[in-house]
């Protein structure tokens, strides 16, 4: 795995996102892929692999939707690839494994009440996963959740990241902690500058004010804002991205640069930087301590959408489901024209 920690690399963004990046690397590697939108902003990647017949989704917010996209590419579901343990994540397992029997559900090792439903396969960092032709390389990432886990096909290259990394941000912080989310993050950062990432949410408009806010000098982040209100605008998804787009502008992945640590109070040691940045962007009294861990769909999608209206000014077609069939239609387009 190439260390590609190349910081102050001018991204260009002519490729654009979501599934116009990524498509030359999916197609190449074979993969066809189908962005189901769930829930109200979850997003479930849902991706083929004809040679082999492997079709795999990461996460499964809610059955129903996955269930007829399934049906309408006529793919049988192979792999159910869990993240994590909350309910906008899990919560369509069991039915899905009812109508797949044949479904393997691949998850974190249950940690305290951290626990995957239904899961066939418990795994950890290190542990070797095929998942058809693939071998997947699995990261600890937690800090979101204490036992998170992110899919890597070096191969592709592909990451599934979860509630991780976002387009431009990262998830909060509950039952892990501000360190372990940094070294997850920094696990995520060696990553090629190419992988192509797959995360749950469209929170990436948001995600781009608040880096703007970080790095209001940053020409390829002020370029990359207005991509984002161009594409959510025209209700595209925003996912996935590619790496080498976060590292130029997603403040969380850039501790290191002098003005996000300037931005930051002037702190310089990487977790110490990315925390302040954490807290800045979610006062810490909004973490939940010493309560029992509940689904993100309460912790986490709820107050991101409080912390919209606390902003004042976000249009309300941000959290808008997006139209399925225009970035499934988008994404097909695409791959013909290769
Ligand atoms: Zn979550």
């Amino acid at each position: 795995m190439a260390l590609q920690n190349n910081m102050q690399r001018t991204v260009e963004l002519s490729e654009g996102m979501g599934m116009a990046a990524a498509s030359t690397s999916l197609t190449r590697a074979g993969l066809e892929v189908e962005l189901v939108p769930c829930l109200g902003d979850n997003y479930c990647p849902l991706i083929h692999h004809a040679a082999s017949g492997a079709t795999f989704v990461m996460d499964t917010p809610e059955a129903g939707p996955i269930e007829r996209a399934l049906r309408k590419r006529g793919w049988t579901l192979t792999h159910i690839l869990n993240t994590h343990y909350h309910s906008d994540h899990v919560g369509g397992n069991l039915e899905l494994k009812a109508e797949f029997p044949q479904v393997t559900i691949v998850g974190h090792r249950s940690i305290g009440k951290e626990i995957i439903p239904g899961v066939d396969r418990e795994v950890a960092e290190g542990d070797e996963v095929l998942c058809g032709a693939w071998g997947l390389a699995l990261l600890e990432v937690g800090g979101h959740t204490v036992a998170h886990i992110a899919y890597f096909f070096e191969e592709v290259p592909m990451a599934l990241t979860g509630d991780a990394l976002f387009t431009m941000g990262c998830g909060r912080v509950f039952t892990g902690n501000f360190a372990q989310m940094q070294a997850s993050l920094n696990k995520l950062r060696q990553l090629p500058d190419e992988t192509v990432v797959f995360c749950s949410h469209e929170y990436t408009l948001a995600n781009a004010k608040f880096a703007a806010e970080v790095e209001p000098e940053n020409s390829a982040l002020k370029a990359r804002k207005a991509e984002v209100r161009t594409m959510r605008d025209a209700s595209l998804a925003t996912v996935p991205t590619l790496l080498g787009y976060e590292k130029a502008t997603n403040p969380f992945l850039r501790w290191d640069v002098p003005a996000v640590q300037e931005a930051a109070g002037g702190l310089s040691g990487a977790v110490d930087v990315f925390t302040a940045l954490r807290k800045w962007k979610e006062p810490v009294s909004a973490k939940p301590s010493g309560q029992a861990p509940k689904p993100c769909r309460t912790l986490v999608s709820d107050p991101e959408r409080k912390r919209g209206s606390e902003r004042g000014n976000e249009p309300p077609w941000l959290h808008r489901r997006v139209n399925v069939s225009r970035d499934t239609k988008a994404l097909l387009t695409h791959l013909v024209a290769i």
